[in-house]
């Protein structure tokens, strides 16, 4: 029997692959690797990028192609052996990563070349390479003498079990709970799509009545529109609880152990390498010069949005009191709910209005037509490529000139065993052959979008469309790439700080009248949003955005002052409740809102504790920033113009890593970015 994950395939054979055939082609990849690495040290006095970057690349590179596939089936047809067989997996990979990381003869080969004459005629994407690579040889502790050299190596091994255990405590805790509901009068406020989705779930789960999970296709338009508040109180308890020591399956899932041991071993790792803390090391890789300037950038957003922040509060609550008879004090599973309330009072314009006008076919087509208009695109569906279900669709992407720059596949409904949320990731990247050729990069899009309901398309919110723009922008990033150095094309190498400057900025065009109209239509008429709506959305658009802005900056304040301040000495008593208090200080001093005592938020939070984006939150905004100045220009010269599209394309898209994101953006804008922008966007008085 041949394993499907170990044959030279331009794509993936999904439909073949099982848990079993997971972990040997896995152990033979990296054999491989190591064995291509001997080679190439033994072979070889005087290193070149020919005879030390490509062999090894061309290696790592068919690991990476084996890999991609099975941590994606792991994320999106999730079942207990595939999770098994990948769990089984990650100790060997992260045995691999410090492996070569402290490479010691390896590293001298890098630096070899570094110095050499040959260094001086490679071109700037190949001299990047070996730059970061040897920045990163330093940062895996290669200078590290022997008994810190293997410490390292076993809080690498540890911290990538822990941050998987982190999530999968979070996906067990959020499937655990459910709400079945028999009587309908308890649903009143909740639109009908809502509840007929409530009713699928039950009938999946043959039960009666109605349905209701913590995943956010069933779990936020409860607590938008559901009148009941003990059902909103409930579920909110429930979300905001999981994985935790407190709420409706308490100690069950609980992360509070694993937290501890992750920040404890990030904050010695980050000390191994004779930095301060871990949000330093964090630093050293980013955009970002140094902590003081990610502090003092988050402070001075949060300063200019506080004053609109306390306002918008207040004008929340003194509406509240006006519908609430029982004059109960607002709490936490009211927010949504009347917020949704005053938007409606104030624009009465719902995202149940406007659902029917965004079926996904004009939605997809008119995303296209967007990239089209811009940078000159064409994207074709492609029959017949097998893909990990059947609702996963696979495009081509071609440019201007008719030359194909990459594919993707687009899988964007919610179902069972699929981790939620949105997000794009490769399945493998442009790179040059060492024949000369050039490989194509392949792109997952997975969101979590309601699906067809009976004979109705899909219907989405506004929200998901942008959603659905900026995981393309992510996915442009990563297709469209001229570098064909793969640790620098595409989205490899860029620093996390800047990595979302493409993702945030696509997403204007979901709020530009002149796209809406050619990507909006009524499902049943085919009638475009009717300009009141439209009107209505624009005017919605920053309904509470200083308060969005500061919980943002919340976030992303918590989590790099968590790794900054962290204390390697303090008692045992004071590390456990050291997040929580971190926590609570953070919140007093930035969120115009109460968070409830039992709310356990950060048990949840897998962006820094289950994935990479640990000190790092702070570059949604930090790239946020970048992108709404980079759509600027557009507002300047306009929103499809070829030239400034054009400009985008070739200055950020196509340099993938290759040059750092501040000397890409001074190239594309003519200057420094500016926060004026983002703060004028977002409705806030500059
Ligand atoms: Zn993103």
């Amino acid at each position: 029997m041949t394993n499907p994950l170990l044959v030279q395939a331009s794509l993936p054979h999904f439909s073949e692959i099982k848990p079993e055939h997971v972990k040997p082609a896995v152990v033979q990849a990296i054999a491989k690797c190591k064995e291509t690495i001997a080679d190439v040290l033994a072979s070889n006095q005087i290193f070149t990028w020919g005879n030390l970057v490509i062999p090894i690349d061309e290696v790592d590179d068919t690991l990476g192609k084996l890999w991609s596939p099975v941590s994606h089936m792991n994320s999106v047809v999730n079942n207990d052996e595939l999770r098994d067989a990948y769990e089984s997996c990650l100790p060997l990979l992260s045995e691999y990563g410090t492996f070569v990381g402290q490479h010691q003869s390896l590293y001298e080969a890098y630096q070899q070349l570094a110095d050499s004459n040959e260094y001086h005629i490679l071109n700037v994407a190949q001299k990047k390479v070996i730059d970061n690579a040897l920045r990163d040889f330093t940062l895996s502790g290669i200078a590290l003498s022997g008994d810190d050299k293997k410490r390292y190596g076993e809080i690498a091994t540890r911290l990538s079990e822990l941050s998987s255990k982190f999530s999968n405590n979070v996906m067990d805790a959020t499937q655990a709970f459910t709400v079945n509901i028999s009587n309908e009068s308890e649903l009143s406020g909740l639109p009908e799509s809502a509840q007929e989705a409530a009713k699928i779930l039950a009938k999946e789960k043959e039960l009666s009545g109605w349905l209701f999970t913590l995943d956010y296709p069933s779990y936020l338009p409860v607590m938008m529109y559901c009148d009941n508040r003990a059902l909103r109180e409930q579920m909110y308890s429930a979300f905001c609880t999981r994985a935790s020591e407190q709420g409706p399956n308490a100690g069950e899932f609980d992360n509070s152990e694993t937290m501890a041991e992750i920040l404890k071993l990030r904050h010695e790792l980050a000390s191994l390498l004779d930095f301060d803390n871990y949000s330093e090391k964090s630093i050293a890789t980013k955009m970002a010069g140094n902590t003081e300037e990610v502090l003092s950038f988050l402070e001075n957003l949060a300063i200019k949005s506080k004053t609109q922040g306390q306002k918008e509060f207040a004008e929340l609550t003194a509406f509240a009191q006006t519908l609430s008879a029982d004059n109960n004090e607002l709490q936490a599973w009211d927010l949504p709910y009347y917020a949704e309330k005053l938007k409606q009072e104030r624009y009465s314009i719902s995202d149940e209005a406007l659902r029917p006008y965004f079926p996904e076919d004009k939605i997809v087509k008119g995303l296209f037509e967007v990239v089209r208009r811009l940078f000159g695109l064409t994207i074709t569906l492609r029959e017949g490529v097998d893909t990990w279900h059947k609702d996963v669709k696979f495009y081509d992407v071609f440019d201007a000139d008719n030359n194909q720059r990459g594919s993707f596949y687009l899988d964007l409904y919610a179902r069972e065993n699929k981790r939620g949320g949105a997000w794009m990731d490769d399945c493998k990247g442009r790179r040059e052959l060492a024949n000369g050729e050039v490989q194509l990069p392949v792109a997952y899009l997975t969101c979590n979008f309601n699906q067809p309901i009976g004979d109705k398309p899909a219907l989405f919110t506004h929200n998901e469309v942008v959603t659905l723009f900026h995981e393309f922008g992510h996915g442009i990033h990563h297709m469209l790439t001229q570098i064909n150095a793969s640790s620098v094309a595409g989205i490899n190498g860029v620093p996390w700080d800047a990595v979302e400057l493409p993702s945030q900025f696509l997403e204007n065009w979901c709020w530009q009248p002149e796209a809406l109209a050619f990507m909006s239509g009524h499902f049943e008429t085919g009638e475009p949003l009717p300009k009141e709506m439209l009107d209505k959305m624009l005017a919605a658009k920053n309904f509470q955005s200083a308060m969005q802005m500061l919980r943002q900056i919340e976030f992303s304040i918590f989590d790099f002052q968590m790794h900054l301040n962290y204390e390697e000495k303090a008692s045992s008593e004071k590390q456990e409740n050291y997040i929580q208090q971190i926590l609570n200080k953070v919140r007093q001093q930035y969120s115009v809102t109460t968070a409830p005592e039992f709310n356990r938020f950060q048990h949840g939070f897998s962006h820094i504790f289950g994935g990479g984006y640990a000190a790092g939150y702070y570059s949604y905004k930090w790239a946020e920033v970048l992108s709404a100045d980079a759509f600027s220009r557009f507002e300047d010269e306009g929103i499809f113009n070829e030239e400034v599209g054009r400009d985008f394309l070739t200055n950020i898209l196509e340099k993938g890593g290759s040059q750092e994101p501040s000397e890409l953006f001074s190239a594309f804008r003519g200057r420094t970015p500016e926060i004026d922008a983002l703060l004028r966007h977002s409705g806030i008085a500059v």
